[in-house]
């Protein structure tokens, strides 16, 4: 199936300078994986792992002292498969909303507080969809109650709603012009329980309704076991696994995936957690070989030089791992 998005070798770094002394981050460092149409792929990883550095990368909003250093990420709707993260921002601008749309985390981030709910419609979508104001606006009012939203809210505030409803009109907003391609950053991370069942079920409906593709990311294993198609795996930056979300969780391969799901809690079972050992490496100055070498409990003398290659191990599941698949070397 040809996908909707293929990153290959993706490397964005933030580049600084302290003291006339050069630092380099390097977030994100040689990410291949591929999103197909009509399916969700879930991101996971603790929040140092540069989930949200790829996101970015790939949706085209770098900004100093972020920089797409090397690799690509190739939209197919965009003309000759054009690079996103190198497009001139007229390009960006002319797909985003319509083809490319990003719900982020906090719904302020995205609505005006001075402007009314109906302002932020017209802003964002009225041009791609066109038609006469009230023609535009009887259409936004429409697509709230998808999101089971009165359209009343289109005459509020931000902040005379609640975060789960501004989340929704968040939504709402990401999919009104029906784009090929939503990426949800953390979208359901600051609301309770209730709330966020809901939200993601309306992710859900709504993305299968359209037919389009969902790039999610979240932290939280939970959500990825009840939403997503297909789960990649982050650690310091680099892909570590990724196949269909159910093998992922009935057989995960990595050690870090393993720990992961591990430490999902379970109904009935009071054991403690067992924690992993160490921190998240300073991505300034990665260890050699393995990033997880410091912290895994199966490493070798090869993990501390020499880098594991994602390799296929199984049908649709890939892994970087010395253990899983010995002599294969990035
Ligand atoms: Fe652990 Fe080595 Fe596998 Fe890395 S390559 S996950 S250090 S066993």
């Amino acid at each position: 199936q040809t996908p909707v998005l293929q990153v290959r070798d993706l490397q964005a770094h933030f580049r600084t300078r302290y003291f006339g002394v050069n630092r380099e981050v390097r977030a994100v460092d040689g990410v291949d994986f591929d999103v197909r149409r009509n399916e969700i792929y879930g991101l996971a990883g603790e929040s140092s792992s540069g989930k949200t550095t790829l996101v970015k990368t790939i949706a085209g909003l770098l900004k100093p002292p972020l920089e797409m250093v090397g690799g690509s990420a190739r939209f197919s709707f965009l003309p000759e498969w054009d690079a996103i993260g190198r497009a001139p921002p007229e390009v960006v601008r002319r797909i985003r909303w319509r083809h490319l749309s990003y719900i982020m985390q906090g719904s302020m981030n995205v609505l005006n507080p001075l402007r009314r709910i109906r302002h932020s419609f017209r802003d964002f979508a009225w041009r791609h969809l066109g038609g006469s104001k009230g023609e535009f606006d009887a259409r936004a009012a429409a697509h709230l109650e998808r999101v089971k939203l009165d359209p009343s809210v289109l005459a509020a505030y931000p902040h005379e709603l609640s975060g789960g409803m501004r989340q929704r009109v968040t939504i709402a907003l990401a999919t009104i012009c029906k784009p090929d391609f939503v990426i949800a950053d953390e979208p359901t991370t600051a609301l309770d329980v209730i709330v966020q069942k809901d939200v993601l079920g309306m992710i859900r409906s709504i993305q299968q309704e359209m037919g389009s593709s969902v790039l999610f990311i979240t932290h939280d294993m939970g959500v990825h076991a009840a939403l997503t198609d297909r789960l990649g795996i982050m650690y310091a930056g680099r892909l570590v696994e990724d196949g269909e979300t159910p093998e992922i969780f009935e057989r995960p391969l990595h050690p870090y995936t393993r720990h992961l799901i591990a430490s999902l809690p379970r109904i009935g079972d009071v054991k403690q957690r067992e924690g992993l050992e160490g921190t998240p490496p300073n991505l300034a100055a990665p260890p050699p070989g393995c990033r997880f070498h410091p912290r895994c409990p199966l490493a070798m003398p090869v993990c501390a030089t020499t880098v594991p290659a994602m390799v296929e191990t199984l049908p649709g599941h890939r892994v970087a791992c010395h253990v899983v698949n010995p002599g294969a070397v990035a």
